[in-house]
């Protein structure tokens, strides 16, 4: 990073810190099971997140200086027609309620992430745009009270396709939110999306800009690498972020409930595309990770998504940092 835009980075982190109270408050009203009173002592509760309202949190992966930035909140009621496809809405309350919270649906957030690689700014997907209504597509304003210019962002890693993920591309008349970003996806994700015929005007705008990869590339040397965990669709992506001994895994859409999706992956979950090899690869991605200690990014768990997997008992569970 050059010395102006560390400058510019460092008032904006003051500047973002004495108003966030006022800022965050505009920008999210949904609500969380952060809310819930009875999380904080339930026994199996991982630790408590950062507050519903944020809209930007700033962290460090290394030398590397990261942001989670808030898109929105997307609520499901609990009736197995997502979480726990095949069993009954009692089952899935269980291990809700077991944690400390609400029963009766299941909460997932959005939060894209920034990335600050030198001259680079690295963007990992982009919320829903307007394609999950009102409750979403507010990277935009997170962006801006975190003061960053999304033409300045250099290259946007997109895990996959669904309208959560690549919403925030293109603006409702067709424009690239981002101009001047290198947009990095799997090949066979690009193929499959290239064949939607709703989104062929996303498509259009966005494919002078698309550079598709071969799984597990390295994309940003040293930095950037590709991680391959199949199932969800078919060129599905997680990214690893290294700087020397420190890493970050954005998981992208490999889990998406924080205590269901964690405690219990063996469960279908209707998102999944291919749900018996996207199940294994969640099965095995958590169970890794927790043996590894390895930190970890979840753009769907409580805001800000970061944290990592303990063994406890014959599973796992989530500790948010
Ligand atoms: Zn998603």
């Amino acid at each position: 990073m050059n010395k102006p835009s560390l400058v510019v980075s460092l008032i904006a982190a003051l500047v973002l810190a004495a108003c966030s109270k006022t800022a965050d408050v505009q920008e999210t009203t949904a609500p969380s099971p952060a809310d819930a009173p009875a999380a904080a002592q339930a026994p199996d509760a991982p630790a408590a997140p950062a507050p519903a309202t944020a809209t930007a949190f700033d962290f460090r992966i290394g030398e590397l200086s990261a942001t989670a930035l808030k898109d929105g909140d997307i609520e499901l009621p609990n009736d197995n027609q997502v979480f726990g496809v095949g069993l009954k809405p009692e089952g899935v309350a269980a291990v809700l309620g077991a944690n400390g919270v609400p029963t009766d649906k299941l909460h997932l957030s959005i939060q894209p992430l920034l990335v600050r690689a030198g001259e680079s700014l690295l963007l990992f997907d982009t919320g829903a745009g307007g394609n999950f209504g009102p409750g979403s597509g507010k990277l935009a304003g997170s962006l801006a009270g975190a003061g960053i210019d999304p033409a300045k962002i250099t290259d946007i890693f997109i895990s996959h396709s669904h309208g959560d993920h690549i919403g925030g591309l293109v603006s409702a008349d067709g424009k690239l939110n981002f101009p001047n970003a290198r947009i990095h996806l799997t090949k066979a994700e690009w193929d499959s999306l290239s064949k939607q015929e709703k989104l062929a005007p996303v498509v259009a705008a966005i494919q002078p800009k698309v550079t598709p990869f071969s799984p597990n590339a390295e994309l940003v040397p040293g930095i950037v690498k590709a991680v391959e965990v199949r199932g969800h669709t078919p060129g599905h992506s997680a990214y690893l972020i290294t700087s020397g001994e420190q890493s970050l895994l954005y998981v992208g859409d490999s889990m998406h409930h924080y205590i269901v999706s964690v405690q219990k992956p063996e469960w279908t979950i209707s998102f999944d595309g291919d749900n018996a090899t996207a199940t294994a690869s969640r099965i095995k991605l958590i169970a890794d990770s927790a043996v590894s200690g390895q930190r970890v990014y979840a753009v769907h768990f409580p805001f800000p998504g970061l944290g990592k997997f303990e063994k406890k008992g014959d599973g796992q569970v989530w500790v948010a940092e």
